[in-house]
């Protein structure tokens, strides 16, 4: 059959988004709703009202759970009760936290948070609903990347560390389950304005030549990241692979 716009149709799929209480995981998960899918919420604190609100004003369905991803050691437990419930279609994993600290001074404890947080709970999400996926025979996974999946970034080698991490386990889990029909991908946002680069945004310096930078002449919103995320979820993706995909306004090709 030759290509339909319904390909990006995601009605009667179940997509699990981490960190959807605020900035690009709330933006990903209405994206996701507003392309048919029942959304599984993922978050940490009690009060994903405002993304709740959001899928309700377009008619979609959601259950919310509360999860600790730091807590890496009992996130397979803490993730069976929705495996028990759900055959999850569409997996992103985009909850990340970040600590501004140079490398002379970083904390030890902050470090293993970060590398908790942003990478190894990813692995444990991954392999944990990536063995029903392989089960079911099919599945999506998009990972939230960073342009630090690339650059080195100033004062945040925690951060740094975890997100070439977060790329290299996409393209190895896409090697190993592309034949399962479960194509794995990231995405890598350029400077968008959420909680995560507030201190950027605060310090004028800062922001001034990082905006100098960007091609496009501004910061990104979340919602610049919705289209992708419904992309690379979608059946319209589906010989992608292994793709780091940057949203960036031309960052990386200056
Ligand atoms: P954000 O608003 O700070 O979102 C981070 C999300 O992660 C929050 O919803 C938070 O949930 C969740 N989270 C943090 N710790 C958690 C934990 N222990 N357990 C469960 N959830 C936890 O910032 P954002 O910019 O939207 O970040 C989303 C992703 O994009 C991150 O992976 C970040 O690294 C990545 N990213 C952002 C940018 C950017 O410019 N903003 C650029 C590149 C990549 P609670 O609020 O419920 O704690």
């Amino acid at each position: 059959m030759s290509f339909h716009l319904d390909y990006f149709s995601l009605k009667g799929k179940t997509a699990l988004v981490t960190g959807a209480r605020t900035g690009i995981g709330q933006a990903i998960s209405v994206g996701l709703a507003a392309a048919g899918a029942h959304l599984i919420l993922v978050g940490h604190q009690d009060n994903m009202q405002e993304t709740q609100n959001k899928i309700t004003e377009l008619q979609g369905t959601y259950e919310t759970f509360l999860i600790d991803l730091s807590d890496v050691e009992n996130l397979k437990s803490n993730l069976q009760p929705i495996l028990d419930k759900y055959k999850i279609d569409i997996l992103v994993n985009n909850a990340g936290i970040i600590y501004r600290e140079p490398a002379a001074a970083h904390d030890v404890q902050q470090w293993n948070r970060v590398l908790d947080v942003n990478i190894n709970s990813v692995f444990t999400l991954c392999q944990t609903i990536g063995n029903q996926m392989i089960a079911n025979k099919s599945g999506k996974i998009i990972n939230i990347a960073s342009l630090l999946s690339f650059q080195g970034g100033i004062n945040v080698p925690s951060y740094t560390a975890s997100k070439h991490a977060v790329a290299g386990l996409t393209k190895a889990l896409a090697n190993e389950w592309a034949s399962h029909n479960i194509q794995v991908n990231a995405i890598a946002p350029g400077y968008i304005s959420t909680n995560n680069t507030e201190a950027l945004r605060n310090d004028e310096e800062r922001s001034k030549s990082i905006l100098e930078r960007i091609p496009a002449g501004r910061w990104g919103q979340a919602d610049d990241l919705a289209g992708t995320a419904v992309f690379l979820a979608s059946r319209a993706s589906d010989y992608v692979s292994g793709h780091v995909l940057v949203v960036d306004g031309g960052w990386m090709g200056r």
